[in-house]
């Protein structure tokens, strides 16, 4: 029970678990963490269970870190429960903080994504019309799953959140510097995304700039790059001007696009139409045919532009009639 370690948990809803594998990438640094902290919940390494967490006393853990999103009711149980049980929650990761890629499955109907899941999936036994339901019965016995909700929320949809820690997955010296803001009370102001700049990605990109104009756009394997220059200058969908900075630009330093999963900038609200403006304003042309053709180069431009953030987006999700 509580003594004088600081007492933490960390849990994964909707996620990959890359998250977590970011936390044991410290290396060494997890055993300051093991001598520093009692770690009382952390499904991937520690065996806590939930009534273990549901015993405690409110406010008991100092630190509760939540990687993933929202995306069925357990997640929500957990969220709730985490929520009461700390002094400090924060959404760790792209999918805590914005709905991350789980969070793409808004752009489907839940009862499509069940389908193709369950029924149309290739790898399912050809007649099979069994869809999992939150309660069913067998033997007599009642036998309960979570419910599969109809779409997916960033973390602090469903409790507030005190700290936002961005990346798919964060930086391991982003997970350091939450703990150890943790361990020594040096605590931001509330809110705070931490371990990211104010700025956008582009900033500190070594890419150089030129104010080039396009006249169409290229798949990263479709040229051979310049590895000097800015990519989307080069007709590389790079979602860096619409990003913001705080991983040293570890993407296209690496001569692959920002992808954007670091978020929007500071008073953003909509991640993808900052990235579509910044697209426009680099296409090369005032004639609307051509300009269709140009843009005929960026498939699925919904699904790149969102691709961290579509639960956190203006729009939220898609509705079908
Ligand atoms: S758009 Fe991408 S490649 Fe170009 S400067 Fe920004 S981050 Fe670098
Ligand atoms: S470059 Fe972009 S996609 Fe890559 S880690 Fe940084 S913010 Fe994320």
């Amino acid at each position: 029970m509580a003594g004088e370690k600081l007492q933490i948990a960390l849990y994964w809803g909707a996620a990959c678990g890359g998250c977590d594998v970011a936390v044991l990438d410290t290396n060494e640094f997890i055993l300051d963490v093991h001598a520093a902290a009692d770690i009382r919940l952390w499904p991937i390494a520690v065996d806590g269970k939930y009534s273990d967490l549901e015993a405690m006393e409110d406010g008991e853990l100092d630190l509760a870190i939540f990687d993933g999103a929202v995306r069925n009711s357990e997640n929500e149980h957990i969220a709730k429960l985490l929520r009461q049980k700390s002094k400090v929650l924060v959404a760790f990761g792209s999918c805590a903080h914005l709905g991350g890629i789980p969070g793409l499955a808004n752009l489907m109907p839940r009862d499509e994504i069940m389908s193709v899941a369950y029924l149309q999936n290739p790898s399912i036994e050809k007649g099979n019309v069994t869809l999992p339901r939150p309660e069913s019965g067998m033997n007599g016995a009642t036998l309960t799953i979570p419910e599969f909700y109809k779409r997916v929320y960033k973390l602090d949809d469903i409790v507030p959140v005190d700290y936002y820690v961005p990346g798919c997955p964060p930086a391991a010296d982003q997970v350091k510097a939450v703990l150890l803001a943790v361990v020594t009370g040096q605590l931001p102001a509330p809110g705070s995304v931490v371990g990211a700049a104010e700025t956008a990605l582009c900033d500190e990109c070594p890419r150089t700039k030129n104010e080039k104009k396009l006249t169409s756009f290229h798949r990263p394997w479709q040229i051979m790059a310049d590895p000097e220059v800015c990519l989307l200058e080069q007709g590389v969908l790079c979602a860096g001007v619409a990003t913001r900075g705080g991983c040293g630009a570890r993407c296209p330093s690496s001569g692959i696009p920002c992808r954007g999963c670091y978020g929007p900038l500071p008073g953003v609200v909509d991640q993808g139409a900052k990235l579509l403006s910044a697209v426009v304003s680099v296409i090369d042309s005032n004639d609307p045919d051509e300009i269709d053709h140009i843009l005929d180069g960026l498939p699925d431009f919904t699904g790149f532009a969102y691709r961290f953030s579509t639960p956190a987006s203006l729009l939220q999700r898609s509705v079908r009639p």
